[in-house]
């Protein structure tokens, strides 16, 4: 190494400590001693409400009784309430003097899926979905942890306002797990008819790591998520007579293969990215060779530009499969992709590190992991990507009891009908990490 080399390198080693040094953050120890008496005094009553929540579980878009019991809520608490933003969405607005505005978010819907915990408390709910049809409904994506959070955040900071000095913007958000919910909030205003964040935190269950810890992923943690359907058309006949046909069961099946390529030829191997087809379905009897299939996909990634690398390539394909089977032009492939997306979670790196020294400070460090990425979708992510590019961050919530953790047998995941987390430690830890981390951020220069 050269000596011009030895200066620069010593220049970008000062440089990364000066910038972590500024990143220390100052915590805020009256709020985090109040906040520890608060917790074990109320601890019982949230694990009630916690209860009658997971109980009383509502699928996407139908979230009105939890919207409606979290603004009662908020108005007792002396919060400016505001219903029906974007949906079922509720925003509170509680402002205590000078200083930044922290917006919180929680995700307010469950799942359409049948509880197996056996639990006292399980769900026994049972609701229409989009169709019309019964379906059994559960919180199996730990929704009703991040409210019951957000609800133990919100008494407390009500009630302890000298513990902290600004504006406190608290976001109920409906029909995250449809990927809709951020969308139609701020297309009905969040960021323009309420008071604009300096930056948003959310928190989410985690169903493999122990509850009393915490994770945080800096830059990308979630992945973008598209879903697509492809209608493939053929020309239906006699099973016994294929040569007169154009058969969508086999177009469609090359696809299938086709779209396997796309990920293992054509991206960048350090950039992560999925196609998964879910579904595919087509034809009616043994000897029918059928008119139309149809495809369902869900496409990830981190990056728009490897997204619509793979949206482009999944288009090619399936155009010239068809062709190569003969499919006329007027009746080439459909790719239609859904207005179910989302874009990747960023998490601003500067603001990750300050709730990660908040929470070594408040958890110890050996309880604040650092988490990998994940391909599973966030529509979190949304509230930095508007034309303010807020910074945002959104941290794993330990959710699974220590005794579970140590059994061999595998822990049922997110969306699972047998994922139990395990409450009073859960509600207690979220409302520790995010409660100091926001107070903190009040303090913050
Ligand atoms: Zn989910
Ligand atoms: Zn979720």
């Amino acid at each position: 190494m050269n000596i011009i080399y030895l200066i620069f390198f010593f220049a970008i080693v000062l440089n990364n400590f000066s910038f972590s040094q500024n990143l220390k953050t100052i915590s805020n120890k009256n709020l985090q001693k109040n906040l520890e008496i608060f917790s074990k005094k109320n601890i019982d009553d949230w694990i009630k409400r916690y209860e009658f929540l997971h109980q009383n579980p509502e699928l996407s878009f139908q979230e009105k009784n939890t919207s409606n019991l979290i603004a009662i809520q908020m108005k007792k608490l002396g919060f400016e309430v505001t219903e029906n933003v974007g949906g079922f969405g509720v925003v509170s607005i509680l402002k205590n003097g000078k200083g930044k505005t922290i917006m919180v978010r929680t995700d307010t819907d469950a799942l359409p899926l049948l509880e197996k915990t056996n639990l006292s408390y399980a769900s026994k709910t049972i609701a229409k979905d989009d169709k019309g049809n019964d379906t059994p409904v559960m919180h199996a994506c730990g929704h009703d942890i991040h409210i019951s959070v957000f609800l133990a955040l919100a008494e407390f900071f009500a009630q302890n306002k000298n513990d902290w000095k600004g504006t406190l913007l608290m976001v109920a958000q409906p029909a995250e797990e449809r990927g809709r919910g951020a969308t139609q909030m701020l297309e009905n205003g969040l960021f323009t008819k309420f008071p604009l964040p300096d930056m948003a935190f959310a928190l989410h269950c985690n169903a493999q790591m122990q509850a009393g810890k915490v994770g945080f992923c800096s830059e990308y943690a979630f992945a973008g998520v598209d879903t697509i359907d492809i209608l493939v058309n053929g020309m239906g006949g006699h099973g016994a007579a294929p040569h007169t046909t154009i058969d969508p069961v086999v177009i469609s099946s090359q696809i299938v293969m086709g779209l396997q390529t796309i990920i293992s030829r054509e991206i960048n191997p350090i950039d992560p990215a999925v196609i998964t087809v879910g579904s595919l379905h087509c034809g009616t009897k043994h000897s029918i060779i059928t008119d139309q299939a149809k495809l369902q996909l869900t496409v990830r990634a981190y990056k728009p530009e490897t997204r619509n690398k793979i949206i482009e390539a999944i288009q090619r394909k399936a155009k010239y499969i068809a062709l190569s089977a003969n499919v006329p032009q007027e009746k080439l492939p459909e790719v239609i992709i859904t207005n179910e997306k989302i874009p990747a979670v960023y998490n601003n790196p500067e603001l990750t590190q300050k709730a990660i020294n908040v929470a070594q400070e408040v958890l110890g460090k050996e309880n604040v992991l650092k988490s990998d990425p994940v391909m599973i979708g966030e529509d979190f992510g949304l509230y930095g990507l508007t034309n303010e590019k807020i910074p945002i961050c959104i941290f794993w919530l330990g959710t699974i009891s220590p005794e579970k953790m140590q059994q061999n047998t595998p822990l049922p995941s997110l969306h699972s009908g047998n994922y139990a987390p395990e409450p009073r430690q859960s509600i207690l830890t979220g409302v520790k990490v995010m409660g100091n981390v926001i107070g903190a951020m009040m303090n913050d220069k």
